[in-house]
C-alpha cells in the first residue's frame, strides 16, 4: 500500500497508477483484454463491414481512491467491470481500452436503438452499485460509432470511438454521443482547424482579434461597458467564432497565452476611453483553466498595470465550466480580484448544471443570466419563472444582474419590467470591431481629437482639423490646459450623461470659457491657441 502511494507521488499520476496496477490484477483474473485485443478484434471483422461499438469514462474515479484507499478502488473497479461484463456479453466484446476507459465492440452493425439500450443499461446498473456494505454513485461519460465504414487503420476508429467519449465529457453530458461516418468525417476537419488555429497562437496569436457588444444600463439604455469576444480569421476558414474553437483548446497549454493576449489588447483598446468616460468598464471572458493557474491572478493585474488600465474598470466573467473548480479555491480567487478592485461576473448562468447555490457561495459581483432564457421568455413561460427567481435570489444577496440575449424591440419591451441592472444583446448591438465600437459611442471623434491635439505641433495647430472629425453641435473650450477635455460638443455631454453645460460643468469641476458655433473656426482656433 505504501509503495503503491509512492510510486503514485513519482509517477505522472495516481490516475494512471491505479490502472496500471488494477489492470495487472484484471488480466492476472483475465476478466479483460485490452487496447491490443480489440485492435486485433477489429482487425479480424469482415471487410465490408460497418462496425458499431460504444465505449465510456468513469467520471472522476480518483475521488474514491481518495476516500478509501488504493486498494479498496482496485477491488472495487474490478467487481465494477465484472457487473458491465454481464451486461455487455449480450451485445459483444467488453475490452479496457485506456484508464478508465472501456469498451464494447458489437458482434454485427448495430442500431441507435441498441446503443442507447447498452448505454442506460451499464448506466443505471453503475449509478446504484453496491460493493462491501456502501452504495455508490459511479457516474460515466459514453459515445458509440455507429454504421462506421471499415478503414484499414483501426486506430483511426478506436480514436474516433474515444473522440465521442470525450464530446460527452467536455459538454459534461451524460447522454450518449453517437459518431457516424458524417460525424467522423466532420470530427476530422475539425481536429484540422484546432489544430492550425494552435499553430497561429504560437505565431503570436496570429490571425486573432476581438470585437465588442455593448454592456447597457438597464435603466436608461446607456453604454456603460463592453465585452471582449475573440474571434479567429484564415485565409482558409475565413472567420471563425470561439464557440467553434473556446472549448476545444481551453485545456491545452498554448491557451494560456491566448488569454493574456486578449486581456492586454482589450485594455489597450480601451484605455482611452477611460479618459472620458472614467467608470467604462470592460468585460472579459474566462475559461477554467487559467483560473485553475494561481498565477493567473498575477498575470492580470500585471497586465493592467503594463497598459496602465485601472483594475476597477475590469470585469472577469466566469464561464459556467469555472464552477468545476474546488469551490473554496474559486472563492479565494474571486476574493483575491475583488480585492485588489476587479469586478468578477458569472457568466451563461443557468446553462449546464449551475445552480442557484452558486450565487450565494461565490462572492461575485454581478450574474449573467444565460440568453437562452431571455431569446425565447415570449415563446416559453417557463423562462419567465426562471428568470424571476435569479433575478430575485440576486437582488436578495445584493448581486447586480445582467440580462443577456436581449435581441429585439419585443424582447425588450417585455424584459423592461424586471428591476435587471444591465442588458446586453442584438438589439443594442452585434458584437462590432473596436472602431465601430467607439464610433457608435461617438468617442472615436472625442479620443482622436485628444491624440492628435497630443500629437500636432502647436504651433500649426489648427482647430478645423479637430472640427472636421466631430460631429455638429457647439463646442466648448477651457480654462485649464492641463485638463484632458480640450474641445468638446454635445456627444460629450450625452457619454457623461448631462443634459446642460451646467450640469457638466459642475460634474468636471471646471468652468467653460463659453460656447462658440462650429463655423467660428478662426476664433476657437485662436482660443485653444492661447490655451495649450
Ligand atoms: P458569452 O460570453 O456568453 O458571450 C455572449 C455570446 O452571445 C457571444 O457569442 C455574442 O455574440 C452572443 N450574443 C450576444 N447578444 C446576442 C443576442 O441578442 N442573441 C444571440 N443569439 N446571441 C447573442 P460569441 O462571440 O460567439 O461567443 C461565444 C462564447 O465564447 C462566449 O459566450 C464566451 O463564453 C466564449 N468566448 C468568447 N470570447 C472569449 C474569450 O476571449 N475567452 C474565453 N475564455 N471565452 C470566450
Ligand atoms: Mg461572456
Ligand atoms: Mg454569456
Amino acid at each position: 500500500m505504501l509503495k503503491y502511494n509512492l510510486e503514485v507521488c513519482n509517477s505522472i499520476g495516481s490516475d494512471y497508477m491505479l490502472n496500471e496496477i488494477t489492470y495487472k490484477k484484471m488480466t492476472e483474473a483475465a476478466i479483460i483484454p485490452d487496447i491490443s485485443g480489440f485492435i486485433a478484434d477489429l482487425n479480424n471483422l469482415d471487410k465490408n463491414s460497418k462496425i458499431s461499438a460504444l465505449a465510456f469514462e468513469i467520471r472522476e474515479y480518483n475521488n474514491i481512491n481518495l476516500r478509501f484507499g488504493y486498494e479498496f478502488g482496485t477491488e472495487l473497479l474490478v467487481e465494477l467491470v465484472k457487473s458491465v461484463m454481464e451486461i455487455a456479453k449480450e451485445y459483444g466484446s467488453f475490452y479496457r481500452v485506456e484508464r478508465t476507459v472501456y469498451a464494447i465492440l458489437f458482434k454485427k452493425e448495430a442500431s441507435e436503438t441498441e446503443l442507447l439500450e447498452l448505454n442506460s443499461k451499464i448506466f443505471n446498473r453503475l449509478s446504484n452499485f453496491s460493493f462491501s456494505g456502501y452504495t455508490f454513485n459511479i457516474e460515466i461519460f459514453s459515445g458509440a460509432i455507429n454504421e462506421l465504414k471499415y478503414t484499414s487503420d483501426p486506430y483511426k476508429i478506436l480514436a474516433t470511438l474515444t473522440t465521442a467519449v470525450d464530446k460527452s465529457k467536455r459538454n459534461e453530458s451524460f447522454a450518449l454521443t453517437i459518431f457516424t461516418e458524417e460525424k467522423y468525417n466532420e470530427d476530422i476537419k475539425r481536429v484540422k482547424l484546432l489544430e492550425t488555429i494552435k499553430n497561429s497562437i504560437v505565431k503570436e496569436c496570429e490571425g486573432f482579434y476581438l470585437v465588442y457588444q455593448p454592456f447597457v444600463s438597464a435603466m436608461n439604455g446607456k453604454v456603460i461597458g463592453a465585452e471582449a469576444l475573440i474571434r479567429w480569421k484564415n485565409a482558409e476558414y475565413g472567420t471563425v467564432s470561439p464557440g467553434l474553437f473556446i472549448s476545444y483548446i481551453e485545456d491545452h497549454s498554448v491557451f494560456y497565452d491566448l488569454g493574456l493576449w486578449t486581456l492586454k489588447r482589450a485594455l489597450t483598446d480601451f484605455k482611452d476611453v477611460l479618459k472620458i468616460k472614467s467608470d467604462f468598464f470592460i468585460n472579459i471572458n474566462l475559461s477554467y483553466s487559467q483560473l485553475e493557474k494561481e498565477k493567473f491572478k498575477y498575470d492580470v493585474i500585471n497586465i493592467a498595470n503594463e497598459v496602465g488600465f485601472p483594475l476597477k474598470n475590469i470585469q472577469l466573467e466566469l464561464t459556467e465550466r469555472c464552477k468545476n473548480l474546488n469551490i473554496s479555491y474559486l472563492q479565494k480567487e474571486i476574493e483575491f480580484f475583488r480585492n485588489n478592485g476587479i469586478r468578477v461576473a458569472l457568466d451563461d448562468f443557468g446553462t449546464g448544471t449551475s445552480t442557484l447555490r452558486l450565487i450565494g457561495d461565490l462572492p461575485i459581483d454581478c450574474v449573467k443570466i444565460d440568453q437562452s432564457f431571455i431569446i425565447n421568455i415570449l415563446k416559453n413561460p417557463s423562462n419567465e419563472i426562471i428568470v424571476e427567481t435569479i433575478l430575485d435570489c440576486a437582488k436578495r444577496l445584493g448581486i447586480s444582474v445582467c440580462l443577456e440575449g436581449v435581441e429585439n424591440e419585443e424582447i425588450k419591451s417585455f424584459i423592461s419590467k424586471y428591476y435587471a441592472n444591465y442588458h446586453q444583446g442584438f438589439y443594442y448591438s452585434r458584437p462590432v470591431e473596436i472602431e465601430e465600437f467607439k464610433n457608435k459611442l461617438e468617442l472615436r471623434w472625442i479620443t482622436q481629437g485628444i491624440k492628435l491635439i497630443k500629437s500636432e505641433n502647436k504651433s500649426t495647430f489648427e482647430v478645423n482639423n479637430i472640427i472636421s472629425m466631430m460631429p455638429g453641435g457647439f463646442f466648448i473650450y477651457m480654462n485649464d490646459h492641463t485638463e484632458r477635455i480640450i474641445l468638446a460638443n454635445e456627444a460629450l455631454l450625452d457619454i457623461y450623461e448631462c443634459n446642460n453645460i451646467d450640469e457638466f460643468m459642475k460634474l468636471t469641476n471646471q468652468q467653460f470659457k463659453g460656447m462658440v458655433h462650429p463655423d467660428d473656426y478662426e476664433r476657437v482656433d485662436l482660443e485653444i491657441k492661447q490655451q495649450i
